[in-house]
């Protein structure tokens, strides 16, 4: 039966026992609306763990559009029957107040900065984003103390971020998986609960546009500029409304875009379909067959 907490300082609680009794913690903090995506986390968190833990928060520091924070889909009860068929040990909430106790002292939230990992792309139209992602999973370990945490692939600049802060704080050790599929490519996102039949149906050209780089890629194209026009022109025939298609070397981070022949490329994508807005990445030069994942 897996245990449900009401606030951080119950969770605080268990992990201590947890980590008392010698046992190694796995945690995947969520944002709940689960889908196969955490689904995975949380079963790779139970085989590497002696136990794992979820936390379900919908963080408010992190949501540029305040639209996109009022329609960001809320099921606690589905959630955790979702998290115990995954094998969870045990899942915790809190409110904005309970994770920052010093709001209650009139004092404001002091914001992370997200290091360099943050610098472009994702974070070039997103700002703050990163920041107060950076800021909440601070305060989630701090609570956890976890052995690892999981993180996904598919937020690639996230798991950044959440790297160099691990790098900071002396622990956890991260763990990134892969992204997890739905049968026509399309990555698993809560987001995808407001998309309408026809939109998800649209939605898939991300995957696609990925997925024809990658094939592109293992034919011997490794130039930017045309790895990167290829995935444009695939987003652009299916007409959904670009954000941006980039290359970057992921063992490198940088802000500028890269040029000329490519050793590594991660490829990042994200569009507006309808009112939903997708974001996608593929590692071009894995050997992985990421479709595998799904
Ligand atoms: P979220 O609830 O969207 O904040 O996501 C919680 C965690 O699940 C993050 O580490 C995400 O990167 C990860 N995640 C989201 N979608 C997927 C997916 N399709 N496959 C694997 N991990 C995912």
């Amino acid at each position: 039966m897996m245990l449900r907490l009401p606030d951080p300082e119950s969770a605080r609680c268990w992990c201590a026992e947890q980590r008392a009794a010698g046992r190694t913690l796995g945690f995947v903090p969520t944002m709940g609306a689960l889908h196969p995506g955490h689904e995975a986390l949380v079963r790779q968190a139970r085989a590497e763990n002696d136990c794992c833990c979820a936390s379900i928060f919908v963080n408010p520091l992190q949501f540029n559009d305040p639209k996109d924070l009022e329609s960001y889909p809320r099921d606690f009860d589905k959630d955790a029957r979702q998290l115990e068929q995954a094998e969870c040990d045990m899942v915790f909430t809190g409110t904005l107040a309970q994770f920052f106790p010093e709001l209650e002292r009139g004092q404001q939230i002091r914001t992370r900065d997200p290091g360099p990992g943050a610098a472009g792309v994702e974070g070039a139209g997103r700002p703050g984003h990163f920041g107060g992602v950076a800021t909440i999973v601070e305060r989630l370990f701090e609570v956890v103390r976890p052995t690892r945490a999981y993180f996904g692939e598919k937020d690639f600049q996230q798991a950044l971020v959440i790297k160099d802060l691990a790098n900071a704080m002396g622990y956890p050790q991260i763990v990134v998986c892969p992204t997890v599929r739905e049968a026509s490519g399309l990555a698993w996102s809560s987001r995808n609960f407001l998309l309408s039949e026809a939109e998800r149906a649209k939605a898939t050209c991300l995957s696609r546009a990925l997925f024809a780089a990658r094939t592109a890629w293992r034919t011997g194209e490794h130039d930017a500029d045309r790895l990167q026009a290829l995935i444009l022109r695939e987003l652009q025939v299916a007409g959904v409304q670009l954000e941006y298609a980039e290359l970057r070397d992921p063992a490198a981070w940088s802000l500028d875009p890269p040029s000329g022949s490519m050793s590594r490329a991660q490829a990042l994508v994200a569009a507006h379909v309808g009112k939903v807005r997708l974001i996608d990445t593929l590692r071009l030069d894995a050997d992985d067959d990421e479709l595998s994942s799904r």
